[in-house]
């Protein structure tokens, strides 16, 4: 890899961490994603600015990506259960990576 490759890589991956609210169902959520596993959270009793998104990693394979959807789908609607939330973030993870939502 030439420098100039490393270079357009770094500022590719900086500008994809600049995601740093999500606004899920009119509420404002902060939006932390950070490396090494898969696991994430979401806070559904916080307020105002304090409420937050997880993922400990980027959507680097198929389960990171459902990971984050799954806690944007608690985000969204906590009134869900945990099984259909499990299902739903599968269904729509495993539909994203087959069409190729994949982050280099
Ligand atoms: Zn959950």
């Amino acid at each position: 890899m030439t420098a100039m490759d490393h270079s357009s890589k770094l500022k590719k991956a900086r500008k994809q961490r600049q995601v740093r609210t999500h606004t899920f169902n009119g509420r404002k959520y902060k939006i932390d994603i950070g490396d090494g596993h898969t696991d994430g959270l979401c806070d559904q009793y916080a307020t105002g600015d304090s409420r937050y998104l997880v993922s400990m990693a980027a959507p680097h394979t198929r389960n990171e990506l459902i990971t984050i959807i799954h806690e944007s789908l608690h985000a969204s609607n906590w009134a869900e259960t945990e099984s259909v939330v499990d299902r739903v973030s599968d269904e729509i993870g495993r539909l994203l990576w087959r069409l190729g939502y994949k982050r280099p």
